[in-house]
């Protein structure tokens, strides 16, 4: 490694695996019950827990770094949620990190940074709220960007699998540093080998397997659907939340990730991808927007000179670009 990142990368790994312990243990109380009265408390103790113990571990490692994050502490010291902060203090707790409310108030503020730093770390601690609920697919994404470059990223997948490469193996950390390629680490086992993961080999625009938000909200379904009639791709295609849409794409399970923009001012919050975009890019795949310019990570929090997101294994992109203006 030429600057080397070994130690932002271990400590990246080590702080998304942390913090998955916690989503996955709260995740799993989540009940049927819960679901139906749209209880939006577990995904509320989680995504705070998750953004305390990964600011805690960051600035532990490097105090002068700075962490544009998603969430922050404001609404939570407010009196009525004192029950929150109390949850959220005992699962730290639960992981064996010594803690008070009022360092883990403190650890979440960590992430206030808005992105004019040379060098910050950004951070989702629940990417997906909505599979997060659903029992689903959501993750948590780390990464750093130097000067508008993502150098380093640390992306969970607690519930991926990971059978393909260690037996009844669960859940999965993609890591990559620029340069390096990707790794896959398995989130349960210590001490093995990381497998370096490789995005697919597909050429034909007729094969082409798509993935895209479980949401329309959040991505044009019809717009993909006309793309998928453009590429006249017979292959299945499949929805997920979060970054796991990045994962499978760097594991070369899916060839196509879409994110067609539903309403022209939105902009893509850094933390939504740039853990993903290293990993992919690193496994071989190439990610733009949908007018096939590179995402610029130099304009602070948001990707606001870009128009929303697609992200190949290389070798279609240019088809998918044609694709998706010939159907816009
Ligand atoms: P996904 O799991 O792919 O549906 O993406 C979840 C992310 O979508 C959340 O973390 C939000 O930050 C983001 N999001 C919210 N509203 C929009 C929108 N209108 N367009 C695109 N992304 C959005
Ligand atoms: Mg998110």
């Amino acid at each position: 490694m030429s600057h080397g990142y070994e130690a932002e990368l271990k400590t990246a790994v080590e702080a998304v695996k942390r913090a998955s312990i916690i989503c996955r243990t709260v995740q799993s109380t989540i009940t049927d019950e819960a679901l139906e009265k749209k209880d939006l408390s577990p995904v509320t103790v989680a995504d705070y827990a998750s953004q305390a113990v990964i600011c805690k571990a960051l600035r532990d490692a490097f105090p002068d770094d700075q962490i544009v994050a998603e969430e922050d502490a404001r609404e939570l010291r407010e009196d009525e949620n004192s029950a929150f902060r109390a949850q959220i203090l005992k699962e730290i707790q639960a992981t064996g990190t010594e803690a008070t409310e009022e360092s883990v108030l403190k650890w979440i503020d960590f992430g206030n940074h808005d992105g004019s730093a040379e060098r910050y770390w950004t951070l989702d601690p629940i990417d997906g709220t909505k599979g997060f609920l659903r029992k689903e697919q959501f993750a948590i994404s780390l990464a750093l960007i130097e000067n508008g470059v993502i150098q380093v990223a640390a992306l969970a997948c607690p519930n991926l699998s990971a059978r393909d490469a260690w037996d009844n193996a669960q859940g999965v950390v993609l890591s990559a540093v620029k340069g390096n390629g990707a790794q896959l680490n398995p989130l349960d086992l210590d001490g093995v080998t990381p497998h370096t993961v490789r995005v697919s080999s597909t050429k034909s625009k007729s094969a082409a397997r798509m993935c895209e938000s479980v949401e329309s909200g959040h991505s044009s379904h019809d717009w993909s659907s006309r793309v998928r009639e453009q590429l006249n791709s017979s292959a299945d295609s499949v929805r997920l939340d979060s970054q796991a849409k990045y994962a499978v794409v760097a594991r070369g399970e899916a060839d196509v990730y879409l994110r067609l923009p539903v309403r022209a001012n939105y902009q893509e919050k850094i933390w939504d991808h740039a853990g993903g975009v290293l990993v992919v890019e690193e496994a071989g795949g190439t990610v733009t927007d949908v007018d096939g310019k590179p995402l610029d990570f130099s304009q602070g929090a948001t990707l606001k000179s870009n128009r929303g997101v697609v992200v190949t294994n290389g070798l279609l992109h240019d088809d998918v670009i044609k694709a998706i203006q010939a159907a816009e």
